[in-house]
């Protein structure tokens, strides 16, 4: 038998980690990385999975499937957001895992990537069942994490609360608080208030930095955004009323809404506050979620799941500026013919373009260990020199080597994880 991977591998064959792995193998190439190191690089040091029993409200019993992926522990803890969603895989979590680390590298952050979840639809649990499968999901993690080794934060289907039940889970097995433990839980127990804005806060500096770059004003432009979460109402609040941006286009798992003459973004919050989804919004007409994307548009914002725009309409997308508020939201088929569209489409790749929820996430966990707290006025300065950083460096990496936006930022985050992990040597 040979050795090295299993082609059937559960982690490895995961269609999101072999999306991952090609990205990750684009950047070899270009930095000529030999196989061994590759290997090194790519594969996560530790995949967890664990089962979750627990007692439905009926008094029935059910067990879920949850999953923790740490990439590397080279410079520090991983770090990463926790999924709830009914198609979660650990391939999904381990994929995930790797563009975290490329984010932290990109923005200078001491972490590896991490990534986790649990194997089921939110919307189907009652609050105390909820709570109940969030809590076991932490306590069968108690022995693979720690403030030091791996932190959890938020993603898709979790929020604050589900974040003090981590913390409390946690805590109670110390024996004393422990709110290093997690990121974004609520500022009651250590969180920083605006975490649940700042990836979207983020997206919209970055967004504002590129219409600047391209000396475009912002106040002229329009706007579509898939997605009306944590990330992607907040940019369309951002955009509309601190930008001045029309936002023509909005949609979330329910609906989709064009509007030409522009969305009434207050109203679709409120309608959103109400009923939890925008299906039945009456700002706009009802459209075909995927024919949004398309649509005539300056800025584009994927701010919903991966793999949404793919090598069928990249090359239809209207847009000027792509913001990839999503992790992953475009394969490595749709890159190819963005690469093409360069001049046309400017590309603000996810690991740079959501990345102001980790980097205040980081500002959470250093100010949780010293029990220091900052102002918000401090948190948003340090969180825009952050992003302004790294936007800057992809621009400089991009142009001095005629790089796509994308190659551009992961070969940053793929060279200093690199280098942390050969100045550290092979063990033993
Ligand atoms: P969320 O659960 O708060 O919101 C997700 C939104 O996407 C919901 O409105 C949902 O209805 C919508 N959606 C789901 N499937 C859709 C589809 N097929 N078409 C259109 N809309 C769809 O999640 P979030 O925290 O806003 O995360 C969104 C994305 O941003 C994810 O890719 C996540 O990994 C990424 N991200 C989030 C953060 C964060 O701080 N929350 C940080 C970095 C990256």
């Amino acid at each position: 038998m040979a050795n090295g991977v299993d082609p059937n591998d559960p982690i490895y064959s995961d269609p999101f980690f072999q999306m991952a792995k090609r990205q990750f193998d684009v950047i070899a190439d270009y930095l000529d990385i030999p196989d061994g190191q590759r290997e090194r690089i790519i594969y996560p040091k530790r995949a967890v999975s664990v089962t979750i029993p627990f007692h439905r409200d009926d008094g029935s019993i059910e067990v879920l499937h949850g999953y923790r992926v740490q990439h590397h522990l080279a410079i520090g803890p991983t770090k990463g957001g926790t999924r709830y969603a009914a198609n979660l895989t650990i391939g999904e979590c381990a994929a995930l895992s790797v563009l975290m680390s490329w984010k932290c590298a990109l923005t200078g952050l001491p972490y590896g990537g991490g990534k986790g979840g649990v194997r089921v639809d939110p919307h189907s649990l009652s609050k105390h069942e909820l709570e109940l499968v969030s809590r076991r999901y932490m306590q069968e993690l108690i022995p693979f994490v720690g403030p030091q080794m791996d932190i959890l934060g938020p993603d898709m289907g979790t929020n604050e609360q589900v974040m003090a039940w981590y913390m409390d889970c946690y805590s109670m097995h110390a024996g004393y608080a422990v709110g290093e433990i997690v990121t974004g839980k609520p500022v009651s127990l250590g969180g920083v208030a605006g975490r649940r804005e700042s990836t979207g806060r983020g997206v919209v500096f970055l967004i504002e930095r590129a219409l600047d770059h391209l000396k475009i004003k912002p106040a002229d432009c329009t706007a579509i955004i898939q997605g009306y979460g944590n990330v992607g109402a907040v940019a369309a609040q951002g955009l509309a009323f601190k930008s001045g941006m029309k936002i023509v286009g909005i949609s979330d798992h329910t609906a989709a809404f064009y509007n030409a003459g522009g969305i009434d973004i207050q109203a679709a919050d409120k309608y959103v506050a109400e009923h939890g989804v925008l299906h039945g919004f009456t700002g706009g007409d009802v459209v075909d979620a995927a024919e949004l994307l398309t649509m005539p548009c300056d800025v584009l914002v994927p701010a919903a799941v991966e793999g949404v725009i793919t090598a069928k309409n990249a090359g239809q997308l209207k847009c000027r500026i792509l913001a990839e508020a999503a992790n992953g939201p475009v394969t490595p088929d749709a890159d190819e013919v963005l690469n093409q569209r360069w001049d046309e489409v400017f590309v603000i790749p996810d690991i740079l373009c959501n990345s102001g929820g980790v980097i205040v996430s980081y500002f959470e966990w250093v100010q949780d260990l010293q029990n220091f707290f900052w102002s918000d006025v401090e948190i948003m300065d340090r969180l825009y020199r952050i992003l302004d950083t790294a936007f800057t460096a992809v621009i400089k990496r991009s142009k001095e080597r005629k790089l796509p936006h994308r190659t551009a930022a992961v070969s940053i985050g793929v060279e200093r994880v690199m280098a942390a992990r050969q100045a550290r040597g092979i063990f033993p």
